[in-house]
């Protein structure tokens, strides 16, 4: 297994350094590893409400760091990763930070909904006043335009917004399987993403559904446990295994500069 979400105390929301991450990786045995902290959301002129992603100015340490963590690290591959939030009507800026840095891989991700951290345990209570049904479809909408926005090597947590437990009445099918057709059609992967299970909702990120639907359209998948401290690294792996097994994965995405290369588990 790989793992391709890892955050760091950079993102003030997490703990532990990018060296202490690599060393529970090399410990638990995994071959590649890869950050993906939070993006500035400086940098996209965005302020939320709570400081959940580095500064403007941590970014080229974080970058350096994780460089000089790969020429040190023999045993595990290390990649360097980053997850942006898709925020509507920010892509021509997005456009332009791309071609500034130079990363192994892009984690598109959406936390925000109109302004709502919808990810955030404060903001939790919010759901309660939604009207779910239309919640999940403009969500998902996010999360299509977000493929094709074509900024993104990886879809973060994709039905994150399951993750207190709060999901519409009627059936949610037709927005899985509209998710790993517009995955398909955008040559976008996706991750699964163990950290659900220790959200509310007790169940990983995506739906099992998600997973075959997305398998039989060929769509390509990595491994995150969005660890947000290094105690969190691979967690639940070996579940993870299983469960891309039972559905027919064979093999893993990994990301070199940007380019996807496949390997097999
Ligand atoms: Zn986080
Ligand atoms: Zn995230």
């Amino acid at each position: 297994m790989i793992d391709y979400h890892l955050h760091t105390s950079r993102c003030c929301h997490a703990e532990g350094s990018p060296a202490e991450y690599l060393a529970v990786a090399e410990e638990i045995g995994l071959p590649e590893i890869g950050f993906a902290d939070h993006f500035p959301l400086g940098l996209l002129d965005y302020t939320p409400r709570v400081q959940v992603t580095m500064l403007p100015a941590e970014l080229d340490d974080y970058l350096e760091e994780i460089e000089n963590l790969k020429a040190a690290s023999p045993l595990v591959r290390v990649k360097t990763g980053i997850e942006i939030d898709y925020l509507p009507g920010t892509e021509k800026k997005l456009e332009q930070l791309l071609t500034k840095y130079s990363f192994d891989y892009v984690i598109g991700s959406i936390h925000f909904l109109d302004g709502w951290d919808f990810t955030h345990p404060f903001y939790a209570e919010s759901y309660k006043e939604r009207d779910l049904e239309a919640l999940y479809e403009t969500y998902f909408e996010l999360v299509w335009n977000a493929c094709r926005s074509g900024y993104f090597d990886i879809i973060g947590h994709i039905d994150v917004i399951k993750k207190f437990g709060y999901r519409p009445q009627g059936a949610i099918d037709h927005y899985l399987q509209e998710t790993a057709r517009v995955l398909a059609e955008t040559d976008t992967s996706f991750e699964l993403n163990t950290a659900g299970r220790d959200a509310p909702v007790s169940e990983f990120y995506p739906d099992r559904r998600l997973l075959e639907a997305a398998l039989a359209q060929g769509v390509t998948i990595t491994v995150g446990s969005d660890a947000h401290g290094p105690g969190q690294v691979g967690r639940y792996f070996d579940k993870a295994e299983k469960l891309l097994r039972e559905v027919g994965f064979r093999a893993l995405a990994t990301f070199t500069k940007r380019s996807r290369s496949l390997i097999p588990f």
